[in-house]
């Protein structure tokens, strides 16, 4: 194929690098643009390694059978991890909140990963996410509390109170992470539903 002038930028094959780096979210044509460039004038190498990284990520990470977060084996290593506690499972809705968890380094129990919350409106059923998985996981080896730690949207509660009525019989105790005044928060600027939670679920 003839790359005709006017057809995009420099080159087909640099048109075809803005096209593809566009796929990543807040990346639009100008950053695009500048992301290549950057690339192509000095970053060479380090051009080919994202995309040897991107190649062994895509075709490498998997979903981890007990937990269902990304994995690069069968099993991930926090569901391998003998030092965490095994008698807390703390329940989210997608792999990211795992790190966010995590990154929080006060949690040392297990994970289990939904794969969403439950959305009708966007045909997201209870068979589109893992809670049979999630309800066998609680029978197989019991657990002495399920955090509940979906988000506070209408359908992240919605999803959790679902789940607990699923689980309730084969588990201790259901919690819901708590709802409030986030670290340096002023009570004036909140709304009124975080206060009046925030109220409700004093300690
Ligand atoms: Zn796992």
């Amino acid at each position: 194929m003839v790359y005709k002038e006017g057809d995009g930028l420099l080159t087909e094959k640099f048109d075809n690098l803005v096209k593809q780096l566009r796929v990543l979210p807040g990346v639009g044509q100008k950053t695009a643009q500048r992301m290549a460039l950057h690339l192509l004038n000095g970053k060479r190498p380090q051009g080919s390694a994202l995309a040897q990284a991107l190649d062994i990520a895509m075709h490498g990470i998997i979903e981890c059978q007990q937990c269902h977060s990304f994995s690069d084996d069968e099993v991930c290593p926090i569901c391998l991890d003998p030092r965490r506690d095994d008698s807390v499972l703390c329940v989210v809705e997608t792999a990211a909140d795992v790190m966010a968890i995590e990154q929080s380094a006060g949690y040392r129990g297990r994970y289990f990963v939904l794969g969403g919350h439950l959305s009708p409106l966007d045909g997201i059923n209870a068979d589109d996410l893992n809670i049979d998985q999630l309800v066998n996981r609680v029978k197989a080896t019991p657990v002495e509390e399920l955090i509940l730690a979906t988000s506070t949207t209408v359908e992240g509660q919605t999803t959790a109170h679902f789940i607990s009525e699923a689980v309730r019989r084969h588990v201790g105790k259901v919690t819901r992470i708590a709802q409030g005044i986030p670290m340096g928060g002023e009570l004036e600027y909140l709304d009124s539903m975080t206060l009046s939670q925030a109220l409700q679920n004093r300690s």
